[in-house]
């Protein structure tokens, strides 16, 4: 579904990925890991079209999708749960929804929010709450249900646990473990990289920006993970 070959990738002067190739299955998981700086929000952003590649090529199914915008890739299936949630506080939980499913046919928009309930019902029962006013594990769920409107086939999820209780998390890797169990392929930043590998079937090992290790999760070593 998803083929990166080479991918450069930065903010004017700076190049802060050095070249990522790899390849994603329907319903597959890739944990990306690496120290702080790595690169890993960047490489998200630039799968999400929130910064451009210097070089090389994003394909999903077969197109190049390189100079998409990022609301363009967000209509082929790329959804996006932002490192620190980014939702909009000042909106309500529900009003937070239909926004993420602004790409989608208006007829859909029940489909999609039973949906997102369905998996998260304590975002039901706050749905005529300010967004701000939530939890950080809240924030987390809307942001994961946001990205979900859009109905994506890949998810990309940056500091899925940071700031959060261990119970929150584990909330949210069950919250993960449905999306993959529909069908929807995930690669994930956890700073917490035993949960993220043990979660995930792949993962590629990031260090200033460079790919130093890609392989099946269960054998990353851990002299790099840690
Ligand atoms: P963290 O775990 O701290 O979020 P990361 O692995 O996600 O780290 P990035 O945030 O992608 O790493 O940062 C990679 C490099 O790009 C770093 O050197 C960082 O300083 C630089 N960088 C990130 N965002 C910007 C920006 N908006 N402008 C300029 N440089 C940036």
């Amino acid at each position: 579904m998803l083929q990166v070959a080479d991918l450069v990738c930065g903010y004017g002067d700076i190049t802060a990925v050095h070249g990522i190739s790899l390849t994603l299955g329907q319903g597959e998981t890739m944990a990306l890991v690496g120290p702080n700086g790595a690169g890993k929000t960047s490489f998200l952003m630039a799968l999400a079209g929130h910064i451009q590649p210097q070089s090389g090529t994003i394909t999903l199914d077969g197109e190049t999708i390189n100079t998409l915008a990022a609301a363009q890739r967000c209509m082929r299936g790329i959804g996006l749960v932002p490192e620190g949630r980014r939702i909009f506080p000042d909106l309500t939980v529900m009003e937070n929804l239909v926004v993420g499913g602004y790409s989608r046919p208006r007829s859909e928009q029940t489909l999609n929010l039973d949906h997102v309930y369905d998996i998260f019902p304590r975002l039901h029962d706050r749905q005529k709450q300010l967004a701000g006013s939530l939890s950080g594990g809240e924030q987390q769920m809307l942001a994961f249900g946001r990205a979900m409107m859009a109905r994506p086939r890949l998810m990309l999820v940056d500091e899925l646990s940071l700031g959060l209780m261990p119970r929150v998390v584990d909330e949210c890797y069950a919250a993960l473990d449905k999306l993959v169990a529909a069908g929807i392929a995930v690669i994930l930043v956890d700073q917490n990289s035993d949960a993220a590998l043990a979660f995930c079937s792949s993962a590629l090992i990031l260090e200033s920006g460079h790919m130093t290790w890609s392989g099946l999760a269960a054998n990353a070593p851990e002299s790099l993970t840690h």
